[in-house]
């Protein structure tokens, strides 16, 4: 299965954040959309950073409720890993994997297309070897 697939299931929308709002927005943003991670894209929508719910915890242990009223720039990551909707599942589990993140952006062009989480990644994954089981399964009492 490939990225491609997963965002036409799933759909494309991508819930981003200019940098210079604040922590506090952005964790009412997470809150309200059910997620764990927000894209930072730049006014032409190009990808600038990634902030997720791991970067909120270290700006609260290290900064206290102050950190709520910085910019979401003070504590994205910059160095953004991202893939293109030609990615296998098997190349999005590595590259999670490797970079010990659960967010990947689909990026195309330059443009923002989607984004799967490791919650897609392992939804489908468990749902092809449960069908790999049932196929077995069927396979053995047709014998
Ligand atoms: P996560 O596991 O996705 O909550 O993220 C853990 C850490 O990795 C946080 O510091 C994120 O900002 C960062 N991160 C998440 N996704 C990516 C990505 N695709 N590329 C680079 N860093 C990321």
């Amino acid at each position: 299965m490939t990225v491609a697939r997963i965002l036409a299931e799933k759909g494309d929308s991508v819930v981003t954040l200019p940098p210079h709002r604040t922590i506090d927005e952005a964790i009412h943003l997470l809150a309200e959309k059910r997620i764990g991670a927000l894209v930072v894209g730049d006014a032409e929508g190009r990808v600038i950073g990634i902030l997720s719910e791991r970067d909120v915890m270290r700006a609260l242990a290290s900064e206290g409720a102050s950190a709520l009223d910085r910019p979401i720039s003070h504590h994205m990551t910059t160095k953004v890993v991202t893939c293109t909707r030609r990615a296998s599942i098997e190349d999005v589990m590595e590259t999670m994997t490797e970079g010990r993140f659960r967010h990947l952006p689909v990026v195309e062009e330059g443009r923002l297309v989607g984004v799967v989480s490791i919650g897609d990644v392992v939804k489908r994954r468990i749902a092809t070897v449960e069908a790999e089981h049932q196929a077995m399964r069927d396979y053995i009492t047709m014998a």
